[in-house]
């Protein structure tokens, strides 16, 4: 080492003596050698070889060095700060190997491993018959026509000639909204989506409505307090009951099969004048039941209930704004629960509300 002169300074010089370069170096490589992860690693750099680190701060120190101490200082420092790097460097590779080899086993695919144990859902039997039922009247040209389930008290009864004192505008069938006197319930029927269809367009209309609708009905085997209706609606010009029997026997057909008619039976509905009860043939027995054995899904009638119909009565046309003397119209409505129910020999309607995929899986498997 140098001798001193009058412009060395001992203490600035000192960690530059060769035991010291040589103690950094040891402690930079002990702390590579034991860095056992690539984030320790980097760590580790900074440590020892970044601005702050023992090497790199006597590296600075060397040119306040004499000229003499200067070289071999230099040489010492920058051969010490060489095999950091070079360690640091063989370090890095052989970590980033274990790291790599490491996530190939950690992430292989195991190919062989069954992958459908989570059963996929379901859609449900009444989305699919809903569906169903659309592609019938679509077919034919119709619209499906949609409306909101908060509906106002005037379309729900009035527009459909259900006045202030028919019975099913009491609080016992109706889900009133708050407050009492505002006018709005949730519909009781997909009727009022046909009044909304006949306000919003001039005829000819010819429009199908499936959704959901609400009375206050206890969950029982036959009842349930939401339940979803069809309803078919056109106006035109000369539109007959012929017309009506010709669409409900096509739809039934599309519904239960080939040779399933129907049958009207006189009834009453405010909506629409006149009006018939819809029996379908029984589509076990075929109608035979009278005659041959007791047949249990139509109790020995040979017919089955299906829903209403009839011909729009000339004051729901008028309610709406459509002249009653040019045009005429149909309109018939069918439970969707209660054509699944039939369709699908299912015995209790809460097997449908309930939500267990058991139930609806096979259905859901329909295509
Ligand atoms: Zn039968």
């Amino acid at each position: 080492m140098s001798g001193p002169n009058s412009d060395y300074d001992p203490v600035e010089v000192t960690p530059l003596r060769a035991e010291q370069v040589e103690a950094m170096l040891d402690s930079a490589l002990a702390a590579i050698e034991a860095a056992d992860g690539l984030e320790e690693l980097k760590r580790v750099r900074i440590e020892h070889t970044g601005d702050r680190s023992p090497l790199a701060l006597a590296n600075r120190e060397i040119g306040a060095l004499p000229p003499q101490a200067r070289k071999d200082a230099g040489m010492r420092v920058g051969k010490a700060r060489a095999r950091v790097a070079q360690a640091l460097g063989r370090r890095q590779q052989s970590l980033q190997a274990e790291h790599e080899a490491r996530i190939l086993v950690e992430e292989a695919v195991d190919v062989t491993l069954p992958w459908d144990r989570e059963p996929v859902g379901a859609r449900h039997p009444l989305s699919t018959i809903q569906e169903r039922i659309n592609d019938v009247f679509v077919a034919m040209g119709w619209e499906v026509a949609e409306g909101p389930e908060v509906e106002a008290e005037w379309l729900n009864f009035d527009a459909l000639n259900l006045g202030p004192d028919h019975p099913a505008r009491t609080m016992q069938d109706t889900f009133w909204l708050e407050p009492a006197d505002g006018g709005l319930v949730l519909r009781t029927h997909t009727s009022p989506v046909q009044a909304r269809t006949m306000l919003e367009r001039t005829p000819p209309i010819y429009v199908i409505c499936p959704g959901r609708v609400y009375r206050t009905d206890e969950l029982d085997a036959t009842h349930t307090p939401v339940f979803h209706q069809v309803e078919g609606l056109v106006v035109d010009k000369g539109i007959s009951m012929a017309h009506l029997k010709g669409t409900l026997d096509h739809f039934a057909q599309a519904m239960f099969g080939e040779g399933i008619t129907t049958r009207f039976r006189p009834d009453y509905f405010p909506f629409t004048e006149p009006s018939a009860e819809v029996d379908l043939v029984c589509f076990v027995c075929r109608g035979q039941s009278p005659a041959l054995e007791h047949c249990r899904t139509c109790k020995g009638e040979g017919w089955i209930e299906w829903g209403g119909c009839g011909i729009v009565n000339p004051r729901v046309l008028v309610a709406c704004g459509i002249d009653p003397d040019a045009y005429s119209g149909f309109a018939f409505g069918m439970g969707i629960e209660r054509t699944l129910m039939f369709r699908n020999g299912i015995e209790d309607m809460r097997d449908i509300v309930e939500g267990d995929i058991r139930f609806t899986l096979p259905f859901g498997l329909e295509v």
